[in-house]
């Protein structure tokens, strides 16, 4: 995968109107714009706070701004560059967010409620799952977002904006963000950080960064960056396969970082940041769930300190399964048991990740947008 192709992609500028988008910009930036007003400087600390950490909908809800530049920001930049088009609620309360882009493509998020607790005193947990890109270009054999090709990055702001406009909707706070939508993060480096930036500053309220979790189906020169920088974010890594010869046929990005090349990035990243890494391992029937695969991952999996989250295969529609696309099938219920309970005997960490959202196609490896939705459904 070319690393360029992060940069040769255009980038949402500002909008058809000639407005700046401001969400996704920093303290420092609003400055600027604020300076470039003619405004004195501490309105560029109040946009910031209206912005994040006050979540306001409209510049008419900025009150402490004044009327005159609330009515120059309305006309020179813009608060929302998404339009919400669909939002579809599943029987498990996972709810599935189609957003249009201001360039008339379509991305998704979904947002999964959990009644669980990472500790006693956190509130319930509400999750986003994020897209980075508008359709990926890896081919990830299982990957319904593979059917769409890439089409463009996501910019900062329009994934902060899923977030706002996901918690906006939702009427509750959001408390994690899993950097797991369409896409390839890593190949959007550059503006998934950003976000993240975004996301992370205290003085913005929105998410602590240990209750973040970016996921990538493994770029190495990516993971060492995110050591060296000192990304406190989690980072999980889509293994699913622990031969070359098998991941390479599932998720053909193998063929140019193998997992030789990706493990050693796996262990830079924990030597230089000491913390745990988790893997995605996808169940497919007879594929990759076999006693020699509990072997493999055992092996795999003790090179740092690490867990495993086991999905199961959430069948996709493709609509011409050609190769190994067109053979895989999700192991049953009483095999997946059953491996779970072999690996956690060879001494794996495993989770399993149950999976929301499955009854409208929301769940991981689900998201492609083929429908043209413009009415808001659900709720
Ligand atoms: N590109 C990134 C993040 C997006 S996918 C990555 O590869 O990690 C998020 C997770 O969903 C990945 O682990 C991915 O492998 C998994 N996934 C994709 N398709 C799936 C499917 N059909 N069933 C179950 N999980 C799937």
């Amino acid at each position: 995968m070319p690393e360029s192709s992060n940069i040769s992609l255009p980038l949402l500028q500002d909008d058809a109107a000639g407005r700046r988008p401001l969400v996704g910009l920093t303290l420092d930036e609003l400055s600027a714009i604020v300076a470039g007003l003619g405004e004195p400087a501490f309105r560029a600390r109040q946009i910031n706070e209206w912005l994040y950490a006050r979540r306001a909908p409209s510049f008419e809800a900025m009150t402490s701004l004044g009327r005159n530049l609330r009515a120059t920001l309305e006309q020179r930049t813009t608060l929302r560059t998404l339009a919400l088009a669909d939002a579809q609620r599943s029987e498990d309360g996972t709810i599935k967010f189609l957003f249009r882009t201001h360039d008339g493509l379509n991305i998704e998020s979904v947002l999964i409620p959990s009644e669980a607790r990472d500790d006693q005193d956190e509130p319930k947990r509400q999750t986003i799952c994020v897209s980075t890109q508008v359709g990926c270009p890896l081919d990830c054999k299982f990957c319904a977002t593979a059917s769409m090709r890439l089409k463009r990055n996501l910019t900062a702001g329009e994934i902060v904006e899923q977030f706002l406009q996901v918690e906006r909707y939702a009427g509750e706070k959001i408390t994690n963000i899993v950097y797991m939508g369409m896409g390839e993060p890593m190949l959007n480096y550059e503006q998934v950080f950003r976000s993240v930036a975004i996301f992370t500053e205290p003085a913005n309220e929105l998410v602590a960064a240990r209750h973040i979790t970016v996921s990538t189906s493994g770029i190495p020169s990516a993971i060492r960056q995110m050591a060296d920088e000192g990304q406190k974010v989690k980072l999980a890594v889509s293994l699913h396969a622990l031969t070359n010869g098998m991941r390479s046929e599932l998720m053909p990005i193998n063929r140019r970082y193998d997992l030789g090349e990706l493990m050693d990035a796996v262990e830079y990243y924990y030597r230089k940041t000491r913390q745990p890494v988790t893997y995605e391992y996808i169940l497919f029937d007879g594929w990759n769930d076999t006693d020699a695969d509990i072997k493999r991952l055992a092996k795999i999996t003790r090179r740092v300190p690490s867990k495993v989250n086991v999905i199961p295969f959430h069948e996709i529609e493709f609509t011409d399964p050609t190769g190994i696309s067109a053979t895989l099938r999700s192991t049953p219920r009483e095999k997946f048991d059953l491996f779970i309970r072999k690996a956690r005997e060879a001494g794996v960490m495993v989770m399993v990740r149950s999976s929301s959202g499955e009854d409208i196609d929301a769940a991981c490896g689900q998201l492609a947008v083929k429908h043209d939705a413009t009415s808001l459904t659900g709720r």
